[in-house]
């Protein structure tokens, strides 16, 4: 989207509440989130379900819902977003917490994780919604393993649930799998299709004595994907593999829209309906 036509979205909250609703309700039927029935009753700003008696707004059960922001503030943080300002100066331009900034950003790459092919998987195995939505620190209860696969210029960073922390081990002890390390980051030689696994190191090297001092990985030598994603895991600092997973799955969707415009994409991942 053109500078100039983003001013006008955000040029007042009711331009970027109007924009928001018609990526929510395309023809402005409203339906009842929780049972689709199309008889609802208006009460003030809300309405209720003929049917189930729910009681919802226009954005209800959405992802841009999970945080209370103003649409237009919401407009500016997915615009932020896209040219990767840091928390910090995101808080600072929106004058908003950091704690407000850091949930947002969480909550866009969540929504682009459940636009993702594997997304449907990803999300009701860990129940990433009710996970993320939580007030506890949320952790996975189990190591996400992830595959890279490169195909006609898109990457794949797949969830591999068959691929458990045992076979990695199985494979580093007993077959020598090639692996390095950024930060906590381990990555491998080719494994099956994959150009490489990735695993975030929560204290499986230290436990089973696996060393990761490999030498030109068939991933360092990659000219586009990985380049791509080491510039920016120099600013990546995280202490959990849910951390892990999410910002894959945004550099996956950053890498494949490089040359496009995604603003718009990323306004319809907020305004889907959590899945
Ligand atoms: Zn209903």
């Amino acid at each position: 989207m053109l500078l100039k036509e983003y001013e006008k979205l955000v040029s007042s909250p009711q331009k970027a509440e109007k924009f928001l609703l018609k990526h929510c309700w395309p023809n402005y039927q409203r339906f009842c989130p929780q049972c689709h029935f199309r008889k609802v009753q208006k009460l003030n700003s809300k309405r209720k379900c003929k049917r189930c008696g729910f009681v919802f707004t226009d954005f209800s059960q959405r992802y841009l819902d999970c945080v209370r922001l103003s649409p237009d503030n919401w407009l500016r943080l997915v615009k932020l977003f896209e040219i990767e300002a840091s928390p910090d100066n995101i808080a600072l331009q929106l004058d908003i917490s950091y704690n407000t900034a850091r949930k947002a950003l969480t909550i866009i790459r969540l929504a682009i994780l459940a636009n993702s092919l594997d997304g449907p998987l990803l999300l009701s195995l860990f129940q990433l919604n009710d996970l993320i939505s939580s007030q506890k620190t949320p952790q996975l209860n189990q190591v996400p393993i992830l595959g890279i696969i490169e195909e006609a210029g898109h990457i794949f960073v797949d969830f591999l649930p068959e691929f458990g922390v045992d076979s990695f081990i199985h494979l580093k002890q007993n077959f020598c799998l090639p692996s390095k390390k950024i930060g906590q980051i381990i990555y491998t030689s080719p494994v099956k299709q994959y150009l490489s696994l990735l695993i975030y190191d929560q204290g499986i090297s230290k436990r089973f004595n696996l060393s990761h001092q490999g030498e030109n990985l068939t991933l360092d030598g990659n000219k586009s994907f990985w380049p791509f994603v080491k510039k920016r895991l120099q600013n990546f600092k995280t202490t959990s593999s849910l951390n892990f997973l999410l910002y894959f799955k945004e550099l996956e969707f950053r890498y494949n829209y490089r040359q496009k415009d995604f603003f718009i994409t990323l306004v319809k991942y907020l305004t889907t309906f959590k899945k």
